[in-house]
């Protein structure tokens, strides 16, 4: 009998290794080149796994040779790979998996409690801390959970398997520990039409031909978060489809590294920096996010990989859960934020002000901000529910005020580190000037602070403060706290179809003493129903 997950787990790695030596060679499979004979557990592991893949990968124009060794892509593999180092270092970053029995990451964890969705926060804040960046892996974490829920859902109405096909997915990547990337923007053309709407058809993902082995798939996939980084893409619609969409309702799972997969590389404010040598003038010189626009050219997916098939009416449900995790996963933010305030606390410090009042002040506010995100979030999941598939899914009110804080107040968290940082954030000479026999000494007599302060650590807290309002890890902190999840009118809109104003009325009408002018139903319901329930029951 197995004692422990590490007892489970050293036997299941035995299996693997097993079946990769001697089995797999035999086999004439179309599996993904991530099957490498060493199981995935450090970061240093993981790197490993990526390398000679037979990615297609544009960078300034030419084929990227091995996205590994890129300068310009490695500090974003950094990032996922302190996903793995940190659950190799702390219980945070793993659970305990009854899909498989596995101690397994937490990223491909099923979330099986309200609590479960609380670790995944917590853990978030904590990867947000240790990188300052984006760390890539929340997009597949949630498309899993919401596929959960889903593929359970279609199976009821349709009478499908495709909810017994994701359960075989999610062990195989559990067992494995991958990467998951999750793909649902499409390009999208005209924003007012839908996708069989637009002139051409590819701006939407859609399946092009199928037979009796699977699907094949084409169109594109913009702004794909860590999508190199990844062993597996999660491919999802990405609006509302009607009956006419129905090629459009796919969802499938790809190797990154399938036939017909193109990426181009996205441009980040000041990325050739890590081209360049030294490392103070990148501000974080390790890590880094990923987006790249993913062009897909009938991508073939197997049947047993396909979890969405026509079936248009659900890519709203799928949508809508997909959001719902997403949107409170953006308390990954705050662990910038913390970032953020200690890099400002630190260069008042060095400017010899740590103590003044509006510093304080100032310094006060961006934590007040910070925390407000944090607390809409984990709060959110400490309401999470349990779906009839078995999976939690946590509130979704809670999840869009969450997210709306993040479009919000990063903005105002870096106005007030650049307040506090003074004018050199921006006008700071290079690392190069810095090292120059002449230029280097005046930089070191005139860019002096407070006594006893190093100005070279000067000089690498204020290009952190660059880097983050401004420079690489801008694009993870501010723009993607904009749209990533959604733009800032989605969760609106969703907040208005939840705020249960009638319900409202009602109670001020109560209390105002207004008897003949009650409106229906005066019962909580919604949003009431979950905040005021005492049970754990499925709503
Ligand atoms: C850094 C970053 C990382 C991301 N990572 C991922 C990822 O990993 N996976 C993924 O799938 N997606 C990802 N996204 C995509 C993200 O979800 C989208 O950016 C977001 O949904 C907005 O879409 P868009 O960028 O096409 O903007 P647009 O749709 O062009 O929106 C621009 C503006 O137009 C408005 N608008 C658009 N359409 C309409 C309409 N029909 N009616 C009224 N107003 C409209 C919007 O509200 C917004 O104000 C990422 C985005 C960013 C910036
Ligand atoms: S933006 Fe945040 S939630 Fe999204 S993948 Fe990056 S770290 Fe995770």
């Amino acid at each position: 009998m197995l004692e422990s997950d590490s007892d489970r787990n050293l036997l299941v790695n035995f299996y693997l290794y097993c079946f990769r030596i001697f089995i797999q060679p035999r086999m004439n499979t179309n599996m993904a080149n991530v099957e490498k004979f060493k199981i995935i557990r450090t970061g240093e592991d993981y790197i490993q796994s990526l390398r000679e893949r037979d990615l297609k990968i544009y960078l300034f124009g030419e084929l990227v040779k091995e996205p590994v060794d890129h300068p310009m892509i490695r500090p974003s593999i950094n990032a996922v790979a302190e996903t793995y180092d940190l659950a190799v270092r702390e219980e945070l970053a793993s659970a305990h998996s009854s899909i498989t029995g596995l101690k397994v990451n937490r990223f491909l964890h099923i979330a099986e409690s309200a609590q479960d969705l609380v670790l995944q926060n917590k853990m978030q804040r904590k990867l947000g801390q240790n990188t300052g960046t984006c760390f890539q892996r929340c997009v597949g974490m949630d498309a899993l959970n919401s596929l959960h829920s889903t593929t359970f859902e279609i199976d009821e109405k349709h009478k499908t398997n495709y909810h017994k096909r994701f359960l075989e997915f999610v062990k195989m990547v559990q067992k494995e520990n991958l990467v998951i990337g999750g793909a649902m923007t499409d390009p999208k053309g005209d924003r007012s039409k839908g996708p069989a709407e637009q002139d051409d058809p590819d701006l939407f993902t859609r399946v092009v031909a199928k037979d009796d082995k699977g699907i094949y798939v084409s169109g594109a996939k913009a702004h794909q978060t860590g999508c190199i980084n990844s062993h597996w893409i999660i491919l999802m619609p990405t609006v509302r489809l009607t009956e006419n969409d129905k090629d459009w309702a796919v969802v499938g799972a790809i190797p990154a590294d399938a036939k017909g997969v193109t990426y181009i590389y996205g441009r980040q404010s000041c990325d050739t920096r890590s081209m360049e040598e030294g490392t103070i003038d990148d501000g974080n010189a390790k890590y880094g996010g990923q987006e790249a626009l993913m062009i897909l050219d009938k991508v073939f997916i197997p049947w047993d990989k396909v979890f969405m098939h026509g079936e248009y009416e659900f890519a709203s449900m799928l949508i809508e859960r997909f959001t719902c995790y997403h949107r409170r996963s953006y308390v990954c933010k705050t662990g910038l934020g913390d970032v953020l305030i200690g890099a400002a606390a630190t260069v008042a410090d060095y400017n010899g002000i740590p103590n003044v009042s509006h510093i304080k002040d100032k310094l006060t506010e961006m934590t007040h901000l910070n925390e407000t995100i944090f607390a809409a979030g984990i709060a959110s999941s400490y309401l999470g529910h349990k779906m009839k598939s078995g999976v939690y899914l946590n509130d979704d009110m809670l999840a869009q005020v969450c997210k709306h804080n993040v479009t919000r107040f990063p903005y105002e968290i870096s106005r007030l580190a650049q307040d506090i940082a003074g004018g050199l954030v921006v006008t700071l000479p290079s690392e190069k000037d810095f090292r120059h026999p002449v230029a280097g000494p005046l930089l070191k007599k005139y860019l002096v602070g407070r006594k006893g302060v190093d100005v070279e650590n000067r000089m690498r807290v204020l290009r952190l403060i660059e880097n983050m309002t401004l420079g690489r890890n801008a694009v993870g902190y501010l723009t993607e706290s904009m749209h990533g999840a959604g733009s800032p009118q989605a969760q609106r809109i969703q907040i208005q179809r939840q705020m249960q104003i009638g319900y409202k009325k009602n109670l001020a009408k109560k209390l105002a003493g207004i008897t003949n002018d009650i409106e229906k139903p005066n019962e909580p319901s919604g949003y009431f129903n979950r905040v005021f329930k005492t049970k754990d029951s499925v709503l």
